[in-house]
């Protein structure tokens, strides 16, 4: 097949910046696991007190195996939260669980840019699965109409990765805000959770921008088709 060095070029700072994100949210987690947090509340009840103080009382909470595998489910409206940040009384525990009780306030609220995250996904599973296929074939068969297509496909994931910001930061803005209304953090604390919950949110940038260059590497490959017909 072809050999193309602009791929590693577009690639290589994407995924550098994917590594450095994961390696300081394991460094900043690894931290604030090991703080108490003054209020030695568990992951679980802060997770609760935040979503009772935004009127959210249809939201179950679960234990999970793993670590900084939490997340919430929308459709079963339950918070799953690994097991140490679950039964942990940590800083780490607090930010983490508090965090997710802000997406389900996020849906409690009907927040936008959620409704639309969610409206995406069924595209996105299909555009970053056969967004490159289509391409690659646009390139065989030296097809433009086909090669956008791909781009458009794989596009759908990119939106997909910007949509996701907006969301993640306004979770962790709703996390702090009613953990203080609730009286769970101090004003040092307050500053740790913002910490915490900042570093787990370049995750989400690092990801965003490596599709960003992935999309444009994709968008210099379906420049090229038919132009090169001889
Ligand atoms: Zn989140």
């Amino acid at each position: 097949m072809f050999f193309d060095p602009r791929y590693f070029i577009f690639m290589i700072p994407g995924i550098l910046l994917m590594l450095l994100a994961q390696w300081k949210l394991r460094g900043t987690y690894g931290k604030y696991r090991e703080v108490p947090n003054s209020r030695g509340v568990t992951g679980a009840q802060a997770a609760e007190a935040v979503m009772r103080r935004a009127g959210v009382y249809d939201v179950g909470i679960e234990a999970i195996p793993g670590e900084l595998s939490d997340h919430f489910d929308p459709r079963a409206k339950v918070l799953r939260l690994s097991e140490p940040i679950y039964y942990g009384r940590s800083i780490a525990s607090l930010a983490v669980a508090a965090h997710e009780a802000g997406h389900a306030v996020q849906q409690h609220v009907s927040y936008a840019p959620m409704t639309l995250r969610t409206g995406l996904v069924p595209v996105v599973n299909i555009g970053s699965n056969f967004g490159f296929l289509v391409l690659f074939g646009g390139l065989l068969l030296n097809s433009p109409t086909l090669a956008w297509a791909g781009v458009l496909l794989f596009g759908a994931s990119t939106l997909f990765a910007l949509v996701t910001l907006p969301v993640e930061y306004n979770a962790s803005a709703r996390a702090r805000e009613l953990l203080e209304q609730a009286g769970l953090v101090t004003r040092d604390e307050y500053g740790d959770v913002r910490s915490m919950l900042n570093a787990a949110a370049y995750t989400y940038v690092a990801s965003f921008a490596a599709s960003l260059l992935t999309l444009l590497y994709y968008v210099m490959l379906a420049a090229g088709v038919g132009r090169s017909r001889e």
